[in-house]
């Protein structure tokens, strides 16, 4: 690994030369096929170089991790706990330098990307406990001197492949978890987010996380991405946790169904939010600009479709469409107030571009703002970034949008949401649930019983009142249903299971052999009396 001086980026940072990191150490620096991470708020500013890493590169890794997992489930898990309990305490003190490499390297303003380090914190803290805890149980036997009790064991190598758009938090949610019940790792992080990995893997070895524990391959999806699903047919991976888009989502479900293990899947939303005509507008319009177009609408928890109650619909999308038109757009290298940065990658942007098309198949779908990629001649008054060489772009609102309409079926990804006019609430949850995803959801109404009904009536997996669609923390399960997941969690308590098999062990301390079912003892019969007669015709 080395720096370069990066003149064309001087403002930004150096160069990284990056690597796979194998069995402790840095390997393919000198591969021949390489690819470049660039900073999206300024496209001449190379963030890093990296290796693509081949099947015998994701090969090498996990037979160096499945060497790892014999010592490594062994170091009690407590111990195992402080390990990780060091790396949250270099992710702190660390956290100002990676929050702006993520703002370099995907262009998320800095207070989010503080916010994301923030939740690898806590996920670290959480889990530094859990290795005190990681209990199994002591269960009833229905044989004496019998003993139960069940242990919660590792499964072995997991391979975890992420998501640029969250690309420290979303790897701490695998990574931590999956270390500390004992496991071993090969990752495959985003080609989007390169050096941010780069960066974190090097606070795992910081923390002396041993060799072979943690193992990093660089490298696209359908090089080195697909070498990892290969590894899970060659037999070399035992789990397989994928955070990403659905279509790749459900090729992993195949494979790793084949192979009868079960997967993590944490995949695309098309989210929606309720606002019924009891809510404080002020206060719903602020969620829907914060979900709809923070992060450039590039978190899978964005709002997609926006259902309205048709009495308040025109007040909302007024105000709400005037704030978009305010948002200030920019680098967020240089300006800590934008509201929201670039794409995050060039097929980010031209999903974006293309999704208009969609709008055409609607057949009431007005265009209330049309959101367009921002160059020197067309840029807004407060857009703050250099237009020519940055990925940036304007948030885009349609209205008279229709539930089965192509665009409120389809993850754009990008600044853009619909509004769906609807006149009772048994429309609203009619179109909150009309897509094939279900991730997250949100509701703005004061009213209890409604507030009742959204939570026993929405299908997602993670459902806000009177808050945005997006948002998690590190201690609460984080996942959808449908095309959003396959029902596997991350965070929390909830996430062990992920990660660990139950063990059930039964120690027999009678001398013989007694047999369950078969010699287990009668109870008996008992006498009562009749006491019908106390309340005749009973
Ligand atoms: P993507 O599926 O294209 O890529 C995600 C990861 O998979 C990357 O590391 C990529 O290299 C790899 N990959 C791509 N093609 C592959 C293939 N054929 N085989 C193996 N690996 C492959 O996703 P994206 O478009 O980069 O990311 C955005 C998507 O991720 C959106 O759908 C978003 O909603 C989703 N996402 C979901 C969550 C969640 O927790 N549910 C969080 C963040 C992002």
């Amino acid at each position: 690994m080395s720096l370069r001086e990066n003149p064309q980026g001087k403002r930004y940072g150096k160069t990284l030369t990056g690597a796979h990191f194998i069995g402790g150490k840095l390997k393919g620096e000198n591969a021949k096929e390489k690819f470049q991470s660039l900073n999206p708020s300024y496209l001449k500013d190379v963030v890093g170089e990296f290796p693509i890493g081949t099947a015998k590169d994701v090969d090498e890794a996990c037979v160096v991790a499945r060497d790892a997992f014999k010592k490594w489930r062994m170091v009690p898990a407590p111990i195992r706990g402080e390990i990780v309990g060091k790396i949250g305490q270099i992710f702190r003190e660390q956290k100002e330098m990676l929050s702006r490499l993520i703002t370099r390297e995907i262009g998320k303003p800095l207070r989010e990307s503080r916010g994301e380090v923030q939740e690898a914190i806590d996920t670290c803290a959480f889990f530094q406990s859990e290795g005190r805890r990681l209990y199994g149980q002591t269960v009833p036997s229905e044989l004496r001197r019998k003993e139960l009790e069940t242990y919660r064991r590792p499964l072995g190598v997991c391979g975890l492949i992420t998501a640029g758009n969250f690309p420290f938090a979303v790897p701490s949610w695998k990574i931590i978890p999956a270390i500390l019940c004992g496991n071993t790792v090969v990752w495959k992080p985003s080609e989007d987010a390169s050096t941010v990995a780069h960066a974190f893997m090097n606070v795992l070895r910081a923390a002396g996380l041993p060799d072979g524990v943690v193992n990093m391959v660089h490298g696209t999806g359908p090089v080195t991405g697909a070498a990892v699903i290969d590894a899970i047919d060659k037999g070399l991976i035992q789990k397989i946790s994928f955070t990403g888009s659905s279509r790749v989502g459900m090729k992993i479900g195949e494979v790793a169904g084949r192979n009868l293990q079960i997967p993590s899947l944490e995949l695309g939303g098309k989210n929606p939010m309720i606002v019924m005509d009891d809510a404080d507008i002020d206060a719903a319009v602020n969620g829907a600009v914060w979900a709809a177009f923070g992060t450039a609408g590039q978190r899978c928890t964005s709002l997609g479709n926006l259902i309205l109650h048709k009495k308040i619909a025109d007040k909302f999308v007024s105000s709400f469409v005037k704030r978009a038109q305010a948002l200030v757009i920019g680098d967020p290298n240089l300006d800590e107030g934008i509201a929201y940065g670039p794409m995050i990658s060039e097929r980010f942007m031209k999903g974006y571009l293309e999704h208009h098309k969609l709008a055409k198949k609607g057949k009431n779908t007005k265009c209330l703002l049309e959101g367009r990629r921002i160059t020197e001649k067309n840029a807004p008054k407060n857009f703050k970034g250099d237009a020519k060489n940055g990925l940036f772009v304007t948030p885009t609102i349609y209205d008279g949008v229709a539930i089965g309409d192509a665009l409120a079926q389809t993850e754009v990804f990008g600044p853009t949401v619909n509004v769906i006019r609807v006149a009772d609430f048994d429309e609203a949850i009619a179109a909150a649930n009309g897509t094939k995803y279900g991730l997250s959801s949100a509701i703005y109404t004061n009213d209890p019983v409604t507030r009742l009904r959204f939570k026993n009536e929405i299908s997602a997996g993670m459902s806000s009142i009177n808050n945005s669609t997006t948002g998690a923390e590190a201690h609460l399960p984080f996942g959808g249903t449908g095309w959003s997941g396959n029902g596997t969690r991350e965070s929390g308590v909830w996430v062990v299971d992920s990660y660990t098999r139950w063990h059930a062990v039964n120690i027999d301390d009678s001398g013989g052999l007694q047999l369950a079912q078969i010699e287990t003892e009668e109870t008996g019969e008992g006498k009562a009396e009749d006491l019908s007669e106390l309340v005749p015709g009973a």
